[in-house]
This record gives structure tokens, C-alpha cells and sequence, in this order.
């Protein structure tokens, strides 16, 4: 079924919610300006309320204060619009306004929920999806969907990035992006779109590091104790070099945490697949990805890899 013309246009003006419209849209993929100074890329951060306890929303000025204390010279920021992701929804719209800007540092993603309806009409993905790119866009995600990582409805999502050269970064549990031990579905999505960069994250991702992932319940906490050879994640890494990592969260802590000889091993093979990200979300959280890092004390040349080299290979920024 073809959509009319006035009924796209219509469309796309309301999800724009204003933002996509005027100034902004002129701004089409504004270019990075400078280099600032700081050892880090951070892949994953969030701006916004996080609900529940918090009332406050974490401010992009806020943000970029904790950024200069902790070297962070640029971040990759996370709308969260799935039921399951997040309290309170963050908008691509919100995050693309708030960062306008201080683009030099911030660089925002979009996201579109799978299940979005459309209204009945043709999805809208590759339209949607553009404006976002023209927007200042240079990332998917975070993809944190409740439905499994290879629906059907998620694959259309993933075609419109591949073409549109946009990175995926997903969360995956127990409950967003589900898959089976082994991580098959995972296993297929990297092989249906080679030319995509997925980046992954979360409980089910990282404690797949491990080979003693026997059922569903073990992706949705982190695994604990010494890493068992065989886990999915080494082997999908090995076989899909469209697979990327962050290690932002407590899950990508915990992973590189419970085995301090097999990490040391790991982030020497990966390491032109690691990224630094903490998964910042609210003022004053302590993320530990920086003293887990110190405590490794990698090589300079590794250590500068994961930090902030493997994030401008992805999205250029200089
Ligand atoms: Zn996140």
C-alpha cells in the first residue's frame, strides 16, 4: 500500500514534535569542530530523569561537567523510548535538542521502538530515520526493545541502519533484545547485516563472556565467578567482525571483573573491539570502568584503543 503524500508529510511533522523542523534540521550531520582535550570517549551515557526516586533530570550541563572531571572528551548519548527500557522515556527529539548545543562533545543517537505501529501505514523507518540522521544523528540505540534481538520488526530496523551506516548499540537481557543461551539470535543478526556495526551491552550480553550460560534466567543477571572457555561472546566476536563491546554498566564491570587473568587475555585479543562507555545516567553515579581500568594497567597503545580510538573508528569525530 502506497502512503499519500500529505499523509507522510503529516506524519513526519508530528514526530518531529517541532524539534526535526527549522534551525535544527539545517544543522543536517553538523560536523564535529574540534578535538577536545580528554583520554575518554564515553559510548554510553543518558541525559534526562531516570524516574523512580529521581525527579531531577540529568542536564546536559551537568553531564559535561562530570565529563571534564573525569577526561571524558566526548560522549555517545542514549535516547530510551521502549516500556521496558527505561521509567520515563527519553526522546530522540529531547536528546537531539538538549545536545544541540555542545555538539563538539555530545554526540546524540536516535531510536525508534520495533513495535511502533505507524498508524497502520507502511512503516516509516528509512523517512524517520533520515531526519534524525539530518538532525545531527550518528547512532542507533540504545536498542532496548522487549522483544527477542532477531524479530521481524527489529530486522526492518536493522536493514534502515545498515543503509543508512548508523552503528546499533543494544541492551540485552533477560527481558529487552532476549535470545537463547549461545546468544543464537544475536549470532544471526550479525550475519543477516555485515556491513552494520552492532555494539553490544548488558546482563545477557556480558555474562555470555562465559561458557556456562545454560538458560534463559542466567542473561538477565551478571555471571559471577571464573570465565568457563566456550562463552558466546568470544566466539560471535571471532566470527562477526561487524560485533563491537562497551563495557559501560555494572555488566560490563562485572564481566571484566570476576576474572582478572582470562580479562587481561580478552581485552589484548578485542582489543580493537572494546569500547570505554559507563552508562552514566544521574548526577553523582559512580561508575567503576576507570578503576577497573587503572587496576589492569594495559599498555598505553591497548588502553588508548579502548578509551577512545575504537569509538572514532565507529563515528569519526575529528
Ligand atoms: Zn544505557
Amino acid at each position: 500500500m502506497i502512503v499519500p503524500k500529505a499523509d507522510r508529510r503529516r506524519f513526519l511533522q508530528s514526530c518531529s514534535a517541532g524539534i526535526l523542523s527549522s534551525a535544527l534540521a539545517r544543522t543536517k550531520c553538523q560536523a564535529i569542530q574540534s578535538k577536545p582535550p580528554g583520554k575518554y570517549i564515553d559510548a554510553h551515557v543518558h541525559v534526562g530523569t531516570i524516574g523512580l526516586g529521581h525527579t531531577d533530570p540529568l542536564t546536559v550541563e551537568e553531564l559535561l561537567r562530570w565529563m571534564d572531571r573525569a577526561e571524558i572528551s566526548q560522549a555517545w548519548v542514549l535516547p530510551l523510548v521502549s516500556p521496558e527500557a527505561f521509567p520515563n522515556p527519553v526522546s530522540t527529539e529531547y536528546v537531539l535538542e538538549k545536545t544541540h548545543p555542545y555538539r563538539d562533545r555530545l554526540i546524540p543517537f536516535c531510536v525508534i521502538d520495533p513495535r511502533n505501529t505507524w498508524w497502520g501505514k507502511p512503516p516509516l523507518l528509512k523517512e524517520v530515520l533520515t531526519r534524525y540522521v539530518n538532525a545531527g544523528a550518528r547512532g542507533f540505540g540504545e536498542h532496548k526493545p522487549g522483544v527477542a534481538i532477531d524479530d521481524p520488526r527489529s530486522l526492518e530496523i536493522y536493514a534502515a541502519c545498515e543503509s543508512l551506516k548508523l552503528p546499533v548499540l543494544f541492551h540485552l537481557d533477560a527481558i529487552c533484545n532476549t535470545d537463547d543461551p549461545g546468544l543464537p539470535g544475536l549470532d544471526k543478526i550479525l550475519g543477516m547485516f555485515p556491513q552494520l556495526t552492532f555494539i553490544g551491552h548488558a546482563h545477557g550480553f556480558w555474562a555470555s563472556i562465559s561458557g556456562d550460560v545454560v538458560n534463559r534466567r542466567q542473561l538477565g543477571i551478571y555471571g559471577k565467578g571464573p570465565v568457563v572457555p566456550g562463552g558466546a561472546v568470544e566466539r560471535l566476536l571471532n566470527k562477526h567482525p561487524n560485533l563491537y563491546a562497551d563495557i559501560s554498566s555494572g555488566s560490563g564491570i562485572s564481566a571484566l571483573r570476576r576474572d582478572p587473568t582470562f580479562t587481561r587475555g580478552f581485552l589484548e585479543r578485542w582489543q580493537d573491539r572494546i569500547l570505554f562507555g559507563t552508562d552514566y545516567l544521574s548526577s553523582g553515579w559512580d561508575t567503576g570502568q576507570q578503576a577497573l581500568l587503572k587496576d589492569l594497567a594495559l599498555p598505553a597503545a591497548m588502553e588508548e584503543k579502548i578509551c577512545l580510538g575504537n569509538a572514532r573508528k565507529i563515528i569519526s569525530t575529528e
